[in-house]
């Protein structure tokens, strides 16, 4: 007895989300690109962006990758998705506080940045992927204005995605969609090297 009235319990409980769902299904009718930023501390941010790319390209899409902050070549995301003919374009520099050298930095973000702002302008790309991009805009490499120009310019069907720490506040203004990925552990603070596979 007591079995059969929490069954039917749980019955109506799930028959009233599934009422709140439908109706948000049904209310969200609009169809276009969007703009997702993932951001915050955590570990997390451009595996979910190759996430995406990996969705994407699973429904036939057309995704371009730039990626603002790369030290390592054999990065694992750039192996599986450029033999699936998505567009990588990498600044080879390696991170700023190794190469310290701003100068070069700055020219560095110039050129994938160029690439970008053309993916950008190009219906022919469903996804452009502008990983570690919000470093660019933090250190004064990029300008903030073009970057948003360019997001907000782009086909009406093309999605954006933006990784990185302390994104630009005119960034998540015109994003749809912010999340924030928060640390609650991460294996390198106790004493647990960087892997590959799992790390880059
Ligand atoms: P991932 O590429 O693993 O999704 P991420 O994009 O969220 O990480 P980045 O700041 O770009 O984070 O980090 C690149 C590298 O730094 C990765 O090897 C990642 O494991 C490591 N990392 C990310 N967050 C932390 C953290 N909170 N503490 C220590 N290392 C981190
Ligand atoms: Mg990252």
């Amino acid at each position: 007895m007591e079995t059969r009235t929490n069954t039917e319990r749980h019955r109506q409980r799930q028959q009233k989300i599934k009422e709140r769902v439908d109706s948000r299904v049904a209310a969200a009718t609009e169809r276009k690109g969007i703009v997702l930023v993932f951001t915050g501390n955590g570990k997390g941010k451009s595996t979910a962006a190759f996430g995406t790319v990996t969705r994407a390209i699973g429904h036939g899409k057309t995704v371009g990758v730039a990626q603002f902050i790369k030290g390592q070549w054999d990065n694992g995301e750039y192996n599986t998705l450029h033999q699936h003919n998505v567009e990588f374009h990498i600044m080879g520099t390696g991170f700023t506080w190794e190469t310290q050298n701003r100068e070069e930095d700055i020219q560095a973000a110039h050129a994938v940045w160029q690439e970008s702002k053309r993916m950008l302008a190009d219906a022919r790309y469903d996804l452009v992927v502008l990983d570690e991009l919000t470093y660019m805009l933090a250190y004064h490499y990029l300008d903030i204005q073009e970057v948003i120009a360019s997001i907000v310019n782009r086909p009406s069907h093309q999605s954006v995605v933006v990784t990185g720490r302390g994104c630009h506040s005119q960034l998540l203004d015109i994003a749809d969609t912010v999340s924030e990925i928060r640390p609650v552990k991460h294996a390198f603070d106790s004493g647990i090297q960087a892997q590959s596979g799992i790390d880059w």
